[in-house]
This record gives structure tokens, sequence and C-alpha cells, in this order.
């Protein structure tokens, strides 16, 4: 995560550091240089002029070259300015506030990594939260994505609603829910069907199921390795979903961080949980002064 990014900074951090007094075209120099980096991790150009504007407010010559340590003055603008990128509260990874069973609803584009996530999540709600939980595949035009969401049930030990052939998404939702209710289930995880492209089928179908589930959380699952693609479906999802929060897969495999970087500032909306791998344990709760204190190495 965040090669280039990190290579950037802490290269540019350890320059300032070996100079002592800075002067105020050395700091606008290395400001320059961060957005740089930043363009360069294909964080979506928006939020980079957020991100300088702020900067250079917190800059303004003085304080910096007053300073008993300029550059380490620098070093905190950027990690604060990271931190408000990010969201900056203290990680509040799900919002479990609600009657049982608690509905969290999993929306996003096939291949992003919904039904893994949905299983990694319930696998973290079982193991750490201790609570009892459901999960229910929604996507009835993919049945090899209803045998997927019940084989990961079978590897996490999490229940799964038995698949009855023939029922609409809408069907299956009504009978998760009297089934989770009946049986004391604390969450219900609802796993919504996926589409290769956003279409208005997809968006109409997920917005019934919200009708009918009201969840408690919708989160969008969404591809990080999609860079600012990925800022383009959840704002697109956003537009007809009322989501509470985002999980962005594949954080793995991410070099350059873009999509991590700019969704919060671009959507609003919170990055709940990182996926960190194939494996059903492999899901992080976001926390942005990890991922700040990460870049600045
Ligand atoms: P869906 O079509 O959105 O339900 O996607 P799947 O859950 O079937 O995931 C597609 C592929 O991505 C599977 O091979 C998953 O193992 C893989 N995958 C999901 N999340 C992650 C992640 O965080 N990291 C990595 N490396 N692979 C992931």
């Amino acid at each position: 995560m965040f090669d280039s990014l990190n290579d950037r900074l802490s290269g540019l951090f350890d320059r300032l550091s070996g100079r002592g007094v800075l002067s105020e075209k050395d700091v606008d120099e290395a400001l320059r240089e961060v957005r740089v980096a930043l363009l360069e991790a294909d964080v979506a150009l928006p939020v980079v002029r957020q991100f300088m504007t702020r900067a250079k407010e917190l800059a303004t010559g003085e304080a910096i070259i007053k300073a008993v340590k300029p550059a380490d003055q620098v070093v905190k603008i950027v990690y604060d300015g990271l931190i408000d990128m990010l969201g900056g509260e203290e990680p509040v990874p799900v919002n479990l506030n609600a009657v049982p069973p608690v509905v969290i609803l999993m929306a996003g584009l096939q291949g992003s990594g919904k039904t893994t996530t949905s299983a990694k999540l319930a696998l973290r709600l079982t193991k750490f939260d201790r609570k009892k939980v459901m999960m229910a595949s929604l996507d009835t035009r993919r049945p090899a994505a209803m045998e997927q969401l019940k084989l990961l049930g079978e590897q996490t030990g999490v229940d799964v609603l038995p698949i009855v052939a023939g029922q609409s998404p809408a069907e299956i939702t009504r009978r998760a829910l009297q089934s989770a209710k009946l049986q004391g289930y604390d969450v219900l995880i609802l796993d919504t069907a996926g589409r290769t492209t956003l279409d208005e089928a997809l968006m109409a179908e997920a917005a019934e199921i919200a009708k009918i589930s009201n969840p408690t959380e919708t989160f969008l699952v969404a591809d990080s390795l999609t860079g600012q693609d990925a800022v383009r479906t959840a704002t697109a999802f956003h537009e007809r979903l009322p989501l509470t929060g985002l999980i962005l897969t594949r954080a793995d495999g991410d070099g350059r961080g873009g999509a991590m970087l700019s969704m919060r500032a671009v959507t609003g909306l919170p990055i709940k949980y990182l996926g960190a791998g194939e494996k059903v344990e492999a899901l992080d709760v976001f926390d942005a002064r990890r991922i700040a204190g990460r870049i600045l190495g």
C-alpha cells in the first residue's frame, strides 16, 4: 500500500530534517512535492486541491519557520491533512444499535469482493463481537453466487439462510428477516446481487431491498485497485442507496492508495473496513491514524 507515496514523502522529509532552519520557499517547495506525490498516487484532483489549500493555510510562513523543528512541523501538517482527508474520526467500524436482527446490507459491483467481504464481516462479528449472525444471498440470477456464500458459511461456521429456488430477492429478504427474528439472530447480513456494470435494474433492486429490510448499515464494497473508478462507483450507488459506509477490498495489492485517499472526501462516506487478502480473516477495521502513519513511514 502507498509504495510510491511512501517513498516520495519519506525521502522529502529526510531531506528536510537534515536542514535545520527552513525558509518560506523551502516550505512551499516541500508542499509542491507533496502535491505531486498525491497526484502520482491517483488521488482525485479536487481532493488534492483541498488538501493543498488547507496545508498552505497551516504553513503560513512564520509559524513553521519560527518553530523549534520546522521540518517536524511540515510533517505534522501533512499528517494532519492526511487524517482530515481520510475522515479523521476514531474508527467506528459498525453500528449495531438497533432492535435485533440488525440488518447490514452489502452492495457493490460483481467481482468487487462483496460476497467474500460479507463472510469476512460475519466472521468478525461472530468472533470479536460474539454476535449470532445469519447471512443470506439475494443474487437470484447467479446460482453460483448463492453457492459461494453457502460455502463461505461452512468455512466460517456462520449460518446461511437455506437456498429456496424460484424466490425473488424481495421474497428472500422477507424470509431472511422472519427467520432471523424467529431464531433470535443478532445480525442479518444481506448480500445483494452484483452486476458487471452500474445499471438501473441493479440500483432499483438494491433500493427495494433497502426499503423492505430497513438496514442499520448499508455498505458499499468497492475494489481499491480500480482507483478513481471505485470512487465513481461509490458516488453512483450513493445517489440511489442511503449508504452508511464503504469497504475497500484488495487493499493488500493496492500500491498507490488513490481510491482510499479520495473516497471519503469525494463521497462524504466513512471507510469502515479494508479487505486485506483472500482469507476469510483478512478484514481490517479502517483507522485513519494508522494509515496516515504508514504513509509517512
Ligand atoms: P463478488 O462478485 O463481489 O461477490 O466478489 P467475490 O467475493 O466473489 O470476490 C472475487 C475475488 O476477489 C475472490 O477471488 C476473492 O477471494 C477476492 N477478494 C475479495 N476480497 C479481497 C481482498 O481484500 N484481497 C484480495 N487479495 N482478494 C480479495
